[in-house]
């Protein structure tokens, strides 16, 4: 798993003088990180990109736009579009599997970086602000606009067979990427389960 490997690695990378301090920290920040649930109450979404960075300035008052922990952009995509072979499994379980592996393998990497990053430059940090820190981005990962298919169990692509957090649906009644049934467009104007004519008419009045 990332997470794993980018704890070992933000050890290793570590040589100023209070490294057993911080070895210390970044053991009892991993057992935060592994047994962090979501909150129960629900807000809108950009509350919690606002909680992350005012809870970010407190460490880390010089980071960069980069640096903010906030995964808007994997809900846009298809899992495919993220080229990993995991996320692609975890995505085809549905049931928040996907929002689950999104925070282990790219959310807790991140944190794991930024503790590094705050190390090096501020010293030693206090674990209650990383906590609420941590909390706030697992809050995040799980609020953004998610299409419902992420939490039940998503169809996969009758072109492709990957899976579908997006389908698009034709006329007939079938759905497909976007991507996938736009490119068998481009040859014939027919749907490719059930060769109906002009499949997108429908949503494109
Ligand atoms: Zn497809
Ligand atoms: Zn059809």
């Amino acid at each position: 798993m990332e997470d794993e490997l980018a704890f070992t690695l933000n050890l290793a990378l570590y040589q100023e003088a209070d490294l057993g301090d911080y070895i210390t920290f970044m053991m009892n920040f991993r057992t935060v990180l592994n047994s962090l649930k979501p909150s129960e109450v629900i807000h809108l979404e950009t509350v919690y990109a606002m909680d992350i960075i005012n809870l970010l300035v407190q460490v880390l008052p010089d980071h960069e736009p980069h640096d903010v922990p906030w995964f808007e952009c994997f809900s846009y995509f298809e899992p495919a579009d993220l080229h990993s072979d995991y996320m692609e499994r975890e995505a085809a379980k549905g049931k928040g599997a996907f929002i689950q592996a999104l925070w282990t393998e790219y959310a807790k990497p991140k944190l794991y970086g930024l503790v590094y990053k705050a190390w090096r430059r501020h010293g030693a940090q206090t674990l209650t602000t990383w906590t609420l820190l941590a909390q706030a981005v697992l809050d995040g990962c799980f609020r953004q606009k998610w299409p419902d298919s992420v939490f039940q169990v998503p169809d996969a692509c009758p072109i492709c067979l990957g899976t579908m957090h997006w389908p698009e649906k034709t006329h007939c009644g079938h759905a497909f990427h976007i991507r996938c049934l736009l490119r068998h467009l481009d040859e014939r104007n027919t749907c490719p389960l059930c060769r109906a004519p002009n499949p997108l008419r429908a949503s494109n009045p």
